[in-house]
């Protein structure tokens, strides 16, 4: 269909004056006596496009101004009446799809938890193009931040046969018939489709070594699956998760590289999406652009896992789980330190061992591993990152420990054997970094279709 589209209209004077056709959706109808205003949105824009039209001059279906409906209005474009904005001066209006009454995305602000009924229709509201704007513009972003620094792309795989972190929370890929019969656990995966265990990756992040031990430093972009029952506000079972691996890279570089990486991000959301910031600042996280300049202006705070206990132990906070060294953070602890302590992000290094994964490297007090996390005010972890353990003796004992397979990591012990060099990587959650940008406080509400234990609409 020949139209112009509603984001083109508001960004180029040159089209006021001209005659032009736009397509979308009612938002809102206003009558008067002799004119009426229509609202039409296509989500090229945050900001819609309003129509008036003179009723005197235009005969139109009653059913072009049901909130919600599909049209194509043609018209003039004008300087707008009030501000220095374009309206369309209707003289044609067309009914492209009717929406009946009860379409329900009536009133202007519905509450987030109705809007997470109805997926297929909450993105037609102002926040979910807001937040899908940003979702997007930080999709691009982070290809832009690699890409310029010479970072090869890769794809890991999605179907696995190992568990990143020798934990049991992969969703199993199976095509075995539900009662298929076996004498054995070991027989049952024989005779499925991959002859072993399969599932779907909960990191690509040993495929990525692999890759950075050739290509020096790449970066994975995709989704990570994870069957915990973690029932809150920012785990999902399926989310996207950015993974940089670089070769030649010790604890502080890569540290350097997230901080250097989430205020580019930042700031090409601030740049892009200024309308959507501003809304979000208004309605979503009062004081949200004073935090992100504020973030972008200072360092993140760096803090040891072993003071950072300290510091809870002290805290004058009524916590639900102790701080004790050698247990692993709680998102109460997590958000105590960021929000309370250091008011700004905050990466915590050097944790216990026996909390953290196999691959990380030991330091050399014999307790502790290269490994950080960043915590950032709202949310808690968005980051875990780490050192890996790059000497074939100290890995193979940290897995043993652990009573792994050693057999099934065999490759992954190569990359020790072969020109062993450091290197360290991170996995970002891609939805924790948008609920941390937009103020979203809920990571079902920066997602399409979130999926979590016991829902899958
Ligand atoms: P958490 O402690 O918050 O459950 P984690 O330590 O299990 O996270 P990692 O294995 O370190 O997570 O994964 C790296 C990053 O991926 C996390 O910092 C987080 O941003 C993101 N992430 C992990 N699990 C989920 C999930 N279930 N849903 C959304 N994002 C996740
Ligand atoms: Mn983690």
């Amino acid at each position: 269909m020949k139209h112009t589209e509603i984001a083109k209209i508001l960004s180029d004077r040159k089209l006021i004056g001209t005659e032009t056709t736009v397509c979308g959706w009612v938002r809102t109808f206003r009558d008067s006596a002799s004119v009426c205003f229509l609202e039409l949105a296509d989500g090229t824009s945050f900001t819609k496009l309003q129509v008036v039209i003179d009723k005197s001059a235009v005969k139109f279906d009653g059913e072009c101004s049901r909130l919600g409906a599909a049209v194509a209005v043609t018209g003039e474009l004008v300087k707008a009446y009030k501000g220095d904005g374009v309206e369309l001066n209707a003289t044609e209006l067309r009914l492209l799809g009717k929406c009946p009454l009860e379409y329900p995305i009536q009133k202007k602000r519905t509450t987030l938890e109705f809007l997470r009924s109805i997926p297929h229709l909450r993105l037609r509201t102002n926040t979910f193009n807001a937040v899908f704007k940003v979702r997007s513009v930080a999709a691009q972003a982070v290809h832009r931040y690699f890409h310029e620094r010479g970072y090869y792309y890769v794809n890991t795989p999605i179907i696995t046969a190992s568990d990143c972190e020798g934990a049991g929370e992969m969703f199993r890929v199976t095509t075995a018939s539900w009662n298929a019969k076996a004498s054995s656990e070991e027989e049952y995966f024989k005779n499925d489709f991959f002859s072993q265990r399969a599932g779907l990756s909960v990191s690509g992040q040993l495929e990525g070594e692999v890759a950075a031990t050739a290509f020096s430093k790449i970066y994975t972009f995709g989704p990570s699956f994870r069957a915990e029952k973690s029932n809150t506000t920012r785990h999902l079972s399926e989310f996207w998760h950015i993974e940089p691996e670089v070769a030649f890279a010790e604890l502080p570089d890569i540290i350097e590289i997230a901080e250097d990486m989430i205020k580019y991000l930042i700031r090409a959301v601030m740049e892009e999406c200024p309308e959507e910031m501003t809304f979000f600042d208004n309605f979503m996280e009062k004081g949200l652009k004073d935090k992100l300049n504020h973030v972008l202006n200072s360092d993140f705070a760096v803090c040891e896992y072993s003071e950072a206990i300290d510091i809870l132990k002290k805290a004058k906070a009524d916590f639900k789980f102790l701080a004790e060294w050698g247990a692993d953070l709680q998102t109460e602890h997590e958000k105590y330190l960021t929000e309370q302590v250091f008011k700004k992000p905050v990466f915590v290094t050097n944790y216990p061992k026996q909390i953290k994964s196999f691959y990380m490297k030991q330091n050399a007090d014999g307790k502790t591993v290269a490994a950080t996390d960043l915590l950032v005010p709202g949310i808690g972890e968005i980051i875990g990152c780490s050192e890996r353990e790059a000497d074939y003796d100290k890995l193979v004992s940290a897995m043993k420990e652990r009573g792994m397979n050693l057999d099934s990591y065999a490759q992954y012990l190569d990359l020790r054997r072969f020109g062993s060099v450091p290197h360290s990587g991170f996995g970002l959650g891609f939805e924790r970094f948008v609920m941390y940008v937009t103020g979203v406080e809920n990571i079902r509400d920066v997602t399409l279709f979130p999926r979590w234990v016991g829902n899958i609409m």
